[in-house]
């Protein structure tokens, strides 16, 4: 694999002009190469415009921006759920933009973490994300529950990082009759690995317990058909690969055989209650039967403006060439990897990220054995911007917006020379 050749797949990228759509991160003297869309995505050059438009509208229209701004406030969450349905694979009536990520799966747990005397427990993924522990320790804890005795996490077989399928199915059927809830992350932030939502999900239905998913590093990343697996709920954030933002609006996705049942528990505010009668003030909730029907509050515009820009280009794109490219360039830098830093051998560094293009996004996990965080400062060094998560791992995504085969290919040759002179 030479330059030349990387050079050549960027030629026949029939995304190459998406890039241009971003602005690029550079440094005094020098552009940066950026392998962190899985963190924070970089910003459309369209949000800056996008701000101004809304700026504008409340500078001149004020309060009548919520009718007759040119995208008017009053519904401007609703401009997201077709892009989001798109994206999700769900209908535009089962997703909702909306808060933030754990904000949102507090509100999901309320709704569908209700534990009885025979169903009560939850099962997590291993290493899940502290704030998803956080959040289900707490919501146990409201029911005047101890965790030790409810919170199960998913175990891999010794020695491995990623978790089987079958050991999940097997693991949810131990639990069988006193399962209430599976939480887990569509991709694991840690290892990069894609769970099978699918079959997953019909195990989880089969004991009859409830299947729900973070879908942070998933969204934007990963084909999904949330509708089709019968998922009951998932949550997400839009700042990672759906380049909305630093904190920018989340969303939820509902299945709508659960969001037509107005009697389900809920936290309530009055953006989830029916349209037609909202503005009426009523003391009575009537929830609006779709997703919508768990807002709670009138959409924070300036928390949602990049979420236009960037669901744009998503539209524009469309989720298939993203996934394709996705696939290929990750595979590419696996294979680069792979032949330049003898990694056959286990020799001082070791990919983590399932082999396989299902099980994965477009994320590769560096698992580093000695002196992890000094190679991590070396990279950084040398102009890329890659990440550190405790405690020896390096996490590298290549986005197929904005990143081409040759800034993998410099990545990876930088790599194997560093891999040289590693102790
Ligand atoms: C990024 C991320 C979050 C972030 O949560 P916020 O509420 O947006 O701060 C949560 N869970 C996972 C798995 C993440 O990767």
């Amino acid at each position: 694999m030479t330059l030349e050749y990387a050079k050549q797949l960027d030629e026949k990228d029939e995304l190459k002009g998406f890039r241009e759509k971003f602005n690029l991160p550079v440094t005094k003297d020098k552009p940066l190469i950026y392998f962190c869309g899985n963190s924070l995505g970089l910003q459309p050059k369209k949000t800056k415009e996008y701000f101004d438009q809304e700026l504008n509208d409340w500078a001149n229209l004020g309060v009548e921006g919520h009718f007759q701004g040119k995208n008017p406030w009053l519904h401007f969450h609703k401009s997201f759920s077709k892009s989001l349905s798109k994206i999700t694979g769900a209908k535009i009536s089962e997703v909702v933009a909306m808060n933030s990520l754990t904000v949102n799966l507090h509100l999901m747990l309320t709704t569908f973490y209700r534990p009885t005397a025979k169903r009560y427990k939850i099962i997590i993924e291993p290493g899940s994300f502290s704030s998803d522990v956080h959040a289900v320790t707490s919501q146990i804890k409201l029911h005047g529950l101890n965790p030790k005795n409810i919170l199960f996490e998913l175990k891999p077989r010794k020695g491995e990082f990623i978790i089987r399928t079958e050991e999940i199915v097997k693991q949810i059927e131990r639990h069988k009759s006193d399962l209430a809830l599976v939480l887990l992350g569509g991709v694991n932030y840690y290892t990069g690995q894609a769970f099978d939502m699918e079959v997953i999900t019909k195990a989880v239905h089969k004991v009859g317990a409830k299947a729900g998913y973070d879908l942070a590093h998933a969204i934007g990343n990963i084909p999904l058909e949330l509708h089709k697996w019968e998922v009951d709920f998932a949550v997400w954030c839009s700042y990672k690969y759906l380049n909305s933002g630093p904190g920018a609006v989340g969303g939820i996705f509902i299945h709508e055989k659960h969001t037509k049942i107005k009697t389900l528990p809920r936290l309530a505010g009055w953006w989830g209650h029916q349209e037609k009668t909202r503005f009426q003030m009523k003391p009575e909730f009537i929830p609006t039967p779709t997703a919508e029907g768990w807002q709670l509050s009138n959409a924070p515009v300036f928390n949602m403006i990049g979420h236009k820009a960037s669901l744009e280009i998503f539209e524009e794109a469309g989720m298939k060439p993203i996934v394709k490219k996705s696939r290929s360039m990750t595979t590419f830098l696996e294979d680069m990897i792979k032949t330049q830093c003898k990694i056959e051998t286990g020799y001082k560094i070791k990919i983590i990220t399932p082999g396989s293009i299902d099980e994965r996004g477009s994320q590769i996990s560096i698992f580093v054995m000695k002196n992890g965080e000094e190679l991590f400062q070396k990279i950084t060094e040398a102009g890329f911007v890659v990440d550190w998560r405790s405690p020896n791992v390096i996490r590298v995504a290549p986005t197929p917006l904005y990143n081409s085969f040759e800034e993998v290919y410099l990545f990876a040759e930088f790599l194997s020379t560093c891999c040289l002179y590693l102790k």
